[in-house]
């Protein structure tokens, strides 16, 4: 069977070169060519022996996910959707340029089984994890497709004779991720880790552990699994003050409740990469966004060193919530920041292409009929 090599870190890549009877020094090669230079053809790794490019043009392959749609927003978000299987299944990652960086709002599941009530994907089920190529080949192909749109806009001015060298608004390549797209990345802890492995090599994507994020709905056990194992910058989705109402948001709380959740987040500050836990806060219409809930937050958070960001809710069909007003919004803010709570509100971004938190729905096969009871015995 061909390998993929997009399936391994640097680790990997020496175990399976090993069998090949090759020097550990060619995987730095290989990694360098598929993810810094972007290379999926072995005959252009051009420091390879011709021998060695023969044999692993017979044995091996870059293999990556087949770009279905490529839409971009009037605010220059940049949505992807991609086609992962023969079986119709699909994912979606999302671009985001800023003036100083650019992120990618990467899947690492089709589908989800944590059914949140206010989540487009919770709601379409669970079809299966994604692997490690398909979760970093939404980076690979998202650099690729970004210098490609460079290229072409700076052949573009050169045509047009510019006198002016066009600005651009932002980077054109990735320099942050988050794993805040389908799925929850903790529920695919293996696959996700190594691409993460992949992401921070230096003979990969290079990136520091602080310019990657990791948001999960609170599994606590593998919080404590990511701190040992590879502690990267960490976003927790907390969403509701107490049990109660976090029971009925987000259903995994009935099995890691929000006290074990603080304590797993203490945990993970010894060896985080920033000295604070992000909470995600999604702001309904009525339902967690009043007075008495931001309170009850600053009362429940005081012991943890943390920032919030408040996530307006995005709207799908048939969601049954609404978004909360600005007022509310701004309102809530205030007595988190008065309360000394770093707090930021997140700018809806990709509209006009639903690319926003929440709304990435890609193409689901739900495997499970997926029940409470299903989604908590996987975890
Ligand atoms: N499964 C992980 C990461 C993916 S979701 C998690 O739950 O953290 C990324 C963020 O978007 C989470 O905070 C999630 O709660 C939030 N989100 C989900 N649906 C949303 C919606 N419709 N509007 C706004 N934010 C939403
Ligand atoms: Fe899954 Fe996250 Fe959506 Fe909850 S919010 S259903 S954990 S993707």
């Amino acid at each position: 069977m061909t390998a993929n090599l997009l399936n391994y870190d640097r680790q990997g890549l020496i175990d399976f070169l090993s069998e090949m009877g090759e020097k550990s020094f060619r995987a730095r090669q290989i990694l360098k060519w598929i993810h810094q230079s972007g290379e999926s053809d072995f005959d252009q790794m051009t420091d390879l022996s011709k021998n060695l490019r023969t044999k692993l043009s017979g044995l091996a392959a870059v293999s990556l996910p087949r770009v279905m749609r490529d839409h971009t927003a009037a605010d220059g978000t940049r949505k992807w959707l991609l086609s992962v299987d023969d079986a119709g299944n699909g994912i979606e990652s999302v671009y985001i340029p800023e003036p100083n960086r650019g992120t990618l709002c990467i899947s690492s599941q089709v589908g989800c089984a944590l059914a949140c009530a206010f989540c487009a994907t919770g709601k379409q089920g669970f079809n299966r994890n994604l692997s490690v190529a398909e979760i970093i080949g939404q980076l690979w192909l998202a650099n690729k497709a970004l210098a490609k749109s460079d290229a072409d806009q700076q052949l573009s001015a050169v045509e047009s004779e510019a006198t002016v060298t066009p600005v651009l608004p932002s980077p054109r390549k990735v320099t942050n991720v988050v794993m805040m797209g389908m799925g929850e990345p903790l529920a695919n802890f293996e696959h996700v880790v190594t691409a993460l492995d992949i992401m921070l090599d230096d003979h990969g994507y290079g990136l520091s552990r602080r310019r990657i994020t990791v948001s999960t709905s609170g599994l606590v056990p593998a919080i404590d699994r990511l701190r040992e194992r590879c502690p990267v910058a960490l976003a927790v989705s907390l969403h509701a003050p107490n049990d109660a109402l976090r029971d009925r948001l987000v259903p995994i709380n009935q099995k890691y409740p929000i006290k074990a959740l603080l304590e797993a987040c203490q945990r993970y500050l010894q060896a985080a990469p920033r000295d604070f836990i992000t909470f995600e806060y999604v702001m309904l219409d009525g339902v967690n966004d009043g007075a008495s809930h931001a309170h009850e937050l600053v009362e429940l958070v005081k012991d943890v060193p943390c920032k919030f960001n408040l996530i307006p809710f995005n709207a799908f069909p048939n969601s049954g919530f609404n978004r909360s007003s600005p007022d509310a919004v701004r309102a809530f803010r205030d007595i988190l920041m008065k309360a000394g709570l770093v707090t930021t509100v997140r700018k809806t971004r990709g509209d006009d292409i639903a690319a926003a938190c929440g709304q990435l729905a890609g193409q689901v096969h739900d495997k499970t009929r997926r029940t409470l009871k299903v989604s908590m015995e996987i975890m």
